[in-house]
């Protein structure tokens, strides 16, 4: 069991990035016009990332699956980013998003990243205002803010319910600006199948043409992987269809290791499951419960007869609703951290009180909300006593002009108008907090390898609080990365062009090849999906919101007659050398299923719960996450060594200098 060693530099928390920076080798404008750097991953934190190495000189390609990089899974964000901008002159600092940060993550992550996330985060917002980022703004013309989970300031700074739509715009145009430059050269539907190793140095990629089938090596003296997250190992989540891990987990196979693979988040506000047919789940963001109330009824009896449809929840009184949020937090109500809301609600349906005909739903209500801003907006629009009639309309039309897009994907979807009734929500899986282990450069275990956005681990410890996915990938791709980089590159001003006829190369693609191969041969009896949604169902069983040794030993046992299953007698129609989207499918699915059995190790080993890790056996009497400080206060790294089984341990101990270690409290 090795130590990991995370750079993070010396001195005063503050000053640790400054003198970083100061600190750090810089390579010239002129040679780093005779450098290449690999972009795998155009979504915000590789988009960013690109474009602004681009715009320091280097030589960049970017690989994306998609058809654009526009068409990113980033696109998908709704709610917003935060900022310690303190707009709202409501107390916040860069200490308090620090802390806020840390805590919400149960202490699970380090202090230097996280502090330095929070002194970047106010000049992401400045880089997305320059580029034309259509932040909500005030009457006044300020950017607007609002609240997410876990703080108690007001720091997201959104676009409507599309502010990933239109961050990701921004990053795109930035690179545009440097294709049209000929500094980036786009690879668009090219899926990166293996990482290519040279005297034991990144050194280039074997990708896929996703539309001819053609099989391509391209080299670099650095590689990025910016893959984004592996939620879809649950083959239901809120992810876009494609994500998934194979980028990440082929790094790992070379020598990456793969850090807290367990730290998933599930996401309270998602339109709940309704049924075997379905092949994704939709999020009502998060920004909904600025304003949105959860409750459930008191009686179970109420519950059975909403399930049965007897009974309209707009017919329930007040006094006979559970606002269990508010009456289990007082202090954060509604806006708890993720981890805390989905498992209060799942705590709420288990007893018996769901409101769905699965009993898996609670209600997210806005009656409230709707009556307030109607009041407000008789009054400052001087209507005098109003009826009820007309405060409900004008209310109606302040909650649609922040969330209308949310509403109208809601009626959409459920066929219910969610102004008239409230919506039915259920926790979903949604992000993964691990990923490859970075150190304080984004730089993986392998020299050269660096990791940027959802795809590393970086940042948000056992539980990401809402709102900082955006910041952290887009602080990792213009502020952080093209800093760092530079460190690594200073050695190889002089190494010219990476040759890719080498044996490395060959020997790279001929893998890629014979796993192609071997995928094809299987005996053809079920389909790719069949395993995935198999897979998935493990995952979510026995890997989900709650965890206990029993059913993690069942899942890593289930896990591994799968994938054995699968390579026997997994079903790939077409050929290798052309366009093949179930034989892109398998590939993906394949790396699920050995990330899915790591997964679980991890989960079995950490003999505590933290955040979204809540293990059965260990919570306090009120049902909370119980940590065990003492015994993994640490960063689980995992080597591959083979299988799953195999790999091995690494700890990178989390050192508090600046924080002190408490029981998360929300109330
Ligand atoms: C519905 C939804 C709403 C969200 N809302 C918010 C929000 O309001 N605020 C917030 O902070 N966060 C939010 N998040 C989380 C946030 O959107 C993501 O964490 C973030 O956008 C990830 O960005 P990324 O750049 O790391 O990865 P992605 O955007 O997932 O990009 C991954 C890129 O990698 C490429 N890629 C992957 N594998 C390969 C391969 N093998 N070869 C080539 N290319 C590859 C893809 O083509 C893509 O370009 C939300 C997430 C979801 C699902």
């Amino acid at each position: 069991m090795g130590i990991l060693d995370s750079k993070i530099p010396s001195g005063p928390l503050a000053d640790k990035w400054t003198k970083h920076k100061n600190d750090i080798n810089l390579v010239n404008p002129a040679n780093k016009r005779n450098i290449d750097i690999i972009v795998v991953g155009t979504g915000l934190a590789g988009g960013a990332a690109a474009a602004t190495l681009a715009e320091l000189g280097y030589n960049v390609k970017t690989f994306c699956y998609q058809d654009s990089p526009r068409r990113a899974h980033s696109i998908a964000a709704q709610g917003g980013i935060n900022a310690a901008k303190n707009y709202q002159g409501d107390g916040d600092s860069n200490y308090r998003l620090f802390y806020d940060t840390i805590k919400g993550g149960d202490y699970r992550s380090r202090e230097g990243n996280v502090y330095r996330l929070a002194e970047v985060s106010g000049n992401i917002i400045d880089q997305c205002v320059a580029q034309g980022v259509p932040f909500a703004r005030e009457y006044g013309g300020m950017l607007d803010n609002r609240s997410f989970g876990g703080v108690l300031v007001s720091r997201t700074f959104y676009a409507k319910g599309q502010t990933g739509q239109q961050l990701l715009l921004g990053a795109y145009s930035a690179m545009n600006r440097q294709i049209n430059r000929g500094k980036i050269q786009a690879y668009n539907r090219h899926e990166m199948m293996d990482l290519v190793l040279v005297d034991g140095k990144a050194r280039g990629i074997i990708a896929r043409d996703l539309v001819s089938g053609e099989i391509e090596r391209h080299s670099a003296h650095a590689v990025v992987l910016a893959t984004g997250g592996y939620g879809n190992v649950f083959f239901l989540s809120t992810n876009a269809m494609g994500s998934n891990v194979m980028a990440a987990w082929r790094a790992h196979r070379k020598g990456a290791f793969f850090a807290n693979p367990c730290f998933t988040q599930i996401h309270p506000t998602c339109i709940p499951v309704s049924g075997d047919h379905q092949s994704k789940l939709t999020l009502m963001s998060e920004s909904l419960r600025n304003d949105g109330r959860i409750w459930v009824p008191k009686k179970k009896e109420d519950a059975i007869a909403i399930r049965e449809g007897k009974l309209k929840p707009t017919e329930l009184s007040e006094e006979d609703r559970d606002y269990y949020l508010e009456r289990r937090y007082p202090a954060f109500g509604n806006l708890v951290p993720r981890d805390v809301a989905s498992r209060a609600a799942k705590e709420r349906c288990d007893a018996g009180f769901g409101v769905n005909k699965t009993g898996e739903a609670v209600f997210l209500d806005f009656a409230s909300a709707i009556e307030r801003y109607g009041k407000e907006k008789a009054l400052t629009s001087g209507i005098k006593n109003p009826d009820k009639a007309t405060i409900t309309k004008l209310g109606e039309e302040v909650v649609e002009a922040k969330y209308g897009n949310l509403f109208q994907m809601y009626e959409k979807i459920v066929d219910q108008n969610p102004y008239k009734t409230p919506m039915m929500i259920y926790p979903a899986v949604h992000y993964t907090m691990g990923g490859l282990w970075v150190d304080y450069n984004l730089q993986t275990t392998i020299p050269g390898c660096y990791a940027a956005g959802e795809a590393n681990f970086s940042d948000h410890g056992a539980n990401r609080l809402g709102a900082s996915a955006l910041m952290q990938g887009l602080a990792d791709g213009y502020f952080v990365l093209p800093y760092t980089i530079g460190d690594y590159l200073s050695d190889d001003i002089r190494t010219g062009a990476i040759p890719t006829d080498s044996k490395e190369f060959d020997e790279a693609e001929q893998q890629v090849r014979d796993r192609m191969e071997k995928l094809m041969s299987g005996s053809g009896i079920h389909s790719v999906d069949y395993y995935h949604k198999k897979l998935g169902k493990i995952m979510w069983n026995k890997c989900g919101m709650a965890r206990n040794e029993k059913e993690l030993k069942e899942a890593i046992k289930e896990i591994s007659e799968l994938r054995k299953d699968f390579w026997e007698n997994v079903k790939i129609t077409g050929t290798i050398d052309s366009k093949n989207q179930e034989l892109e499918k398998a590939g993906r699915v394949a790396d699920f299923l050995e990330l899915g059995e790591l997964f679980a190790k991890d989960a079995l080993h950490r003999n505590e719960s933290c955040g979204g890790h809540f293990r059965e056996e260990y919570q306090t009497e009120e049902g909370e996450a119980l940590r065990d400080d003492k015994n993994f206060k640490y960063v689980a790294a995992w080597e591959y060594k083979g299988e799953p089984k195999d790999a091995e341990l690494h700890k990178e101990d989390l050192v508090y200098e600046n924080i002190e270690l408490k029981t998360r409290s929300y109330k």
